[in-house]
């Protein structure tokens, strides 16, 4: 997409999303009328990752020539993971501990929503179990991202063996990538109306702006230790991405539209194909596109770890339970694992959420204080996750060994 094309569309995104806001704000319910609108960008959205996640994983590892050199790349992908989720529970941790905004709160005890009563028996053994599906097809249709991604690096492992034949499949998988591609640039010029209507919708679902603010009002405290400490996780990653990465605000000004998409539709895997495209159109290596950003957007979720661990400890003092020191500890290891754990999907942290609260003995129900405003931070945490993954490509990119190879 030009350069010029690409800033149209932002600037339409966020009047996409300006519009939304003040539409739902106002006019309610009666935006619900819109929802089709977002349902048919999501869907288109969510249409592309299955081949996509094939193509893109399959090419990308190929593209490395042998694949020993996998270790290398993953080790760096990993390890990037690894930092930026520990600093953003971190963040978390930190925030709420200071503003506390649990403290002196008054509810009743709520019910235990269903979607988290039937989380209760999943531990950590059930994550690991889940690298690897016995049905591909069912993973596809569940949108579970793990066990596809790694079937596509064991296929594409074994096809850098095969030689000649292994090659043609290769090749195959390039050209159906570079299809895809096109697909997503034609979708990015709906994306602005897509956007809108997602927005405007959700919000005329909670009622307008009047009940939003009052759902928002009782739990303020909370609300403000999150987008507070997404804040500064936003500005860690951009100083990861000016001193480690060694890119400058153009690169954020490039991958805005995958942000505010994610803003959009809450998910981190219905954005992934607009990720790619922004990380390609900015120059990144093609084996950091192809194999950081869709790994990263069903396992490196840096807004969900921080959430995550905000919220259980906000429980907790809204409870007038005190957490010691190994307590937090305990909950810096599960928010960690919860947020790896967490599809790229809407509203999945609040469910992965039981991990930690069960880890900590906390009574599950205290999500049910969350349900009416976890939509909103969703948005938030979501756009958080996906930057993540942006700056994860561009540090990779940095890292590779030869990185002036072809983009995206
Ligand atoms: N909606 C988030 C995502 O897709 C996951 C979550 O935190 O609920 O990245």
């Amino acid at each position: 997409m030009s350069h010029r094309h690409a800033l149209a569309i932002l600037v339409l995104i966020v009047v996409g999303v300006a519009a939304g806001v003040f539409c739902g704000w106002y006019w309610g319910e009666r935006m619900l009328a819109v929802a089709w609108l977002g349902a048919l960008f999501l869907n288109a959205l969510k249409m592309m990752i299955i081949p996509l996640i094939f193509a893109a994983v399959i090419s990308g590892v190929a593209s490395l020539g042998d694949v020993r050199k996998l270790g290398r790349l993953g080790g760096i992908t990993i390890g990037y993971y690894v930092v930026t989720t520990g600093i953003a529970v971190s963040i978390g941790l930190v925030m709420v501990n200071w503003i506390q905004p649990g403290a002196g709160l008054q509810f009743d005890r709520a019910e235990l929503p269903a979607e988290v009563a039937a989380m209760k028996e999943v531990g950590v053994s059930d994550l690991l179990l889940s690298l690897v599906s016995p049905n591909l097809v069912a993973s596809a249709a569940e949108t579970q991202l793990v066990p596809l991604i790694l079937f596509a690096i064991l296929l594409s492992a074994a096809l850098t063996t095969l030689g000649r034949t292994g090659q043609q499949v290769i090749e195959f998988f390039n050209g159906m990538n570079e299809a895809l591609m096109k697909l997503v640039i034609w979708l990015m010029y709906f994306a602005p109306v897509g956007i809108f209507g997602l927005v405007a919708s959700r919000l005329g679902e909670a009622g307008g702006g009047a009940a939003f603010a009052r759902d928002l009002a009782a739990v303020g405290w909370h609300v403000v230790t999150v987008l507070a400490g997404l804040a500064i996780h936003f500005v860690v990653l951009l100083l990861l991405l000016r001193f480690v990465a060694r890119r400058g605000l153009d690169y954020l000004g490039g991958m805005l539209r995958a942000v505010l998409t994610a803003f959009g539709t809450a998910s981190s895997s219905a954005t992934l194909p607009l990720t790619m495209e922004c990380a390609r159109e900015a120059g990144i290596d093609r084996r950091a596109v192809r194999f950081v950003l869709p790994l990263g957007s069903t396992v490196n979720m840096d807004g969900t770890a921080l959430y995550e661990a905000a919220a259980v400890m906000f429980i907790a003092q809204a409870y007038g339970i005190d957490m010691s020191f190994g307590q937090q500890m305990v909950v810096f290891v599960t928010a960690t694992l919860a947020a790896i754990g967490a599809a790229g999907i809407p509203e999945a942290g609040l469910v992965t959420m039981v991990i930690v609260l069960s880890a900590v003995g906390l009574p599950l129900e205290g999500v049910g204080l969350l349900l009416s405003v976890d939509w909103f931070l969703d948005r938030f945490r979501t756009s958080v996750n996906v930057w993540g993954d942006a700056v994860g490509a561009a540090v990779v990119h940095r890292f590779l060994p030869d990185p002036s190879g072809p983009p995206g």
